[in-house]
């Protein structure tokens, strides 16, 4: 968990951290937040904070912050830090995806500074985006849109967490690619990624399989080119229907995982797009880094301050 205060041109200050612990139980992470956002908000004189604004992973409920089953916040479901939040720093709080929020953040201060569409993919231990049509987010029932990671793209595959098979999640996320060369191993195939994980297959993350991947293994590569492969049916076919001004992949697998791999992923996408939709969607690495959580719930605190 990071809070930071913001001010109207993205500048970051008085920035904290601490872990989120989701084991402790969400009433003891609810209180590590918000003392958190009261050490962000150091310094500033009464009334000088426009809104509070949180950017979270989910499936979350974005106008109740309520969450819904959320896979890496065991006990969190059906719990909204969003009251908690408004009461004990009397101010607007909103509640935003934290992948969508990323999209709004590179749109308003980023590599897609000025554009109105937009497509943000995020690849890191799982995978989510957010997406922008005519200058606006895209939220959905309940704020519940851009799961892209679990469109499906092979019917017969393994199921991920929340019981989809195949999808882009489970072949191209860091945490799929990390289960798949598991799998491999534990079925006798050979691999540098055992030895790059100290010969321990529960220590095997999604950077594991790249490195090895770097090194020329076999294995590595073929769980490479097949999240590649996976990545332009998807984005590809996000192009198709939206039709962007730009193609964001951020994450720390999309950004230090695939860049290596630049070429071949453009390629992947354009070979699953219409022509004319990818020639207008240049593909590009996100720009802002760590703090672009901390921008995009920023960027939408100063929107409901505002409204
Ligand atoms: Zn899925």
């Amino acid at each position: 968990m990071r809070a930071a205060l913001v001010d109207r041109d993205g500048v970051l200050r008085n920035k904290a951290s601490a872990e989120t612990r989701p084991r402790d139980g969400f009433d003891v992470a609810t209180r590590r937040f918000v003392e958190l956002l009261r050490q962000a908000s150091r310094g500033v004189p009464p009334g000088g904070i426009a809104a509070v604004g949180v950017s979270s992973a989910g499936p979350m409920d974005t106008t109740t912050g309520v969450y819904y089953n959320p896979p890496n916040l065991h006990g969190w479901d059906r719990k909204t830090m969003k009251p908690e939040i408004a009461a004990s720093l009397r101010l607007t709080t909103v509640m935003g995806h934290d992948a969508r929020v990323a999209a709004i953040a590179e749109a308003r201060w980023g590599v897609a500074r000025g554009m109105k569409n937009v497509i943000y993919v995020t690849v890191s231990t799982g995978i989510g985006g957010g997406i922008l049509v005519d200058g606006r987010p895209v939220n959905g029932v309940q704020g519940l849109a851009g799961e892209m990671g679990h469109i499906v793209v092979d019917p017969g595959g393994t199921a991920c967490n929340g019981g989809c098979r195949g999808c882009l999640e489970v072949i191209a996320s860091g945490g799929g690619v990390a289960n798949t060369a598991r799998r491999r191993i534990a079925a006798g195939e050979k691999t540098r990624i055992l030895e790059l994980s100290g010969g321990d297959p529960e220590r095997i993350v999604g950077r594991t399989v790249f490195e090895a991947a770097a090194l020329g293994d076999a294995m590595a590569l073929d769980l490479v080119e097949r999240a590649i492969a996976a990545l332009g049916i998807v984005l590809g076919g996000l192009l198709n229907t939206f039709a962007p001004e730009i193609l964001i992949v951020g994450g720390s697998v999309g950004i230090e995982g695939l860049r290596p791999y630049w070429d071949r992923l453009d390629a992947a996408i354009r070979s699953r797009s219409l022509l004319r939709y990818h020639e207008k969607a240049p593909l590009a690495i996100a720009a802002l880094g760590d703090d672009v959580g901390l921008m995009g719930a920023a960027a939408i605190a100063f929107d409901a301050a505002e409204t």
